[in-house]
């Protein structure tokens, strides 16, 4: 027993994702194949992917945005969650990485209720915001580049309708936040954005310990 969160050894991981993980097997072959890549560990933890799908199955959430999709792992653990009819947007700046992405969401059946937008996603998120036939969304994922997160923040915020939730990834940067020798841009930004969700206001929250760290905002 432990009053504080165990660490995780190779063997216990392992253990924890032999009876909890159940990962569709288009969803496993992003991830093996991602591994590939020489950037492959952008993409999210398998068993932070099943969390996040749970929790959007909790918000019985409809509408979906993802910023940051790069081949699509996170994604299809997002538009997986959703009703047909339901609706993510998935926001790159990478063309490349998101045609591997459209690859497996097709072979994962969920192309259907996917919308990729190419380009910077603050501007994805402004364009979005003036539309007039905008509906409130449910869930974001905020995964894109590190120095725009509060940007991504205050626009999910007013995008997201009271009681949805906007995720937080990589708040723990690899343990780099709570090294005060480390000031570099991306973990400068996380940083104070990690003090900044922890007193607003606007939002019920928590950060889980889970892959590198994901903290869950619910908008009041
Ligand atoms: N969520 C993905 C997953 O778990 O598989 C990983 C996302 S990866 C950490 C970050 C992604 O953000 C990359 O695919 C990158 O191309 C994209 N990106 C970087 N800067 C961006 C920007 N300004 N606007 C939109 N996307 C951006
Ligand atoms: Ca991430």
């Amino acid at each position: 027993m432990s009053t504080r969160t165990l660490p995780l050894d190779d063997k216990l991981y392992s253990y924890v994702q032999g009876v909890s993980l159940r990962e569709p097997p288009a969803f496993r072959r992003c991830r093996i194949e991602t591994a590939e890549l020489p950037m492959s560990n952008m993409q999210i933890a398998p068993e932070q992917g099943q969390f996040l799908h749970f929790q959007l199955q909790l918000l019985g959430a409809k509408r979906a945005i993802e910023l940051g999709s790069f081949t699509g792992y996170s994604g299809l653990w997002i538009a997986s969650a959703l009703p047909p009819g339901g609706c993510m947007i998935a926001c790159d700046i990478n063309k490349e990485w998101t045609s591997r992405a459209r690859h497996y969401w097709e072979e994962a059946g969920v192309m259907d209720r996917i919308e990729v937008r190419i380009g910077p996603a603050v501007d994805t998120l402004d364009e979005i915001l003036r539309s007039e036939s905008t509906k409130p969304f449910d869930f974001a994922f905020i995964d894109a580049d590190k120095s725009m997160y509060d940007d991504y923040y205050e626009r999910c915020l007013e995008l997201v309708r009271p009681g949805g939730v906007i995720a937080v990834d990589n708040v723990l940067w690899n343990g780099k936040v709570a090294n005060g020798a480390e000031n570099d841009p991306d973990t400068s930004a996380i940083r104070a954005l990690n003090e900044k969700l922890h007193n607003d206001d606007r939002i019920d929250m928590t950060l889980v310990p889970i892959g590198d760290g994901v903290t869950l905002c619910r908008k009041r």
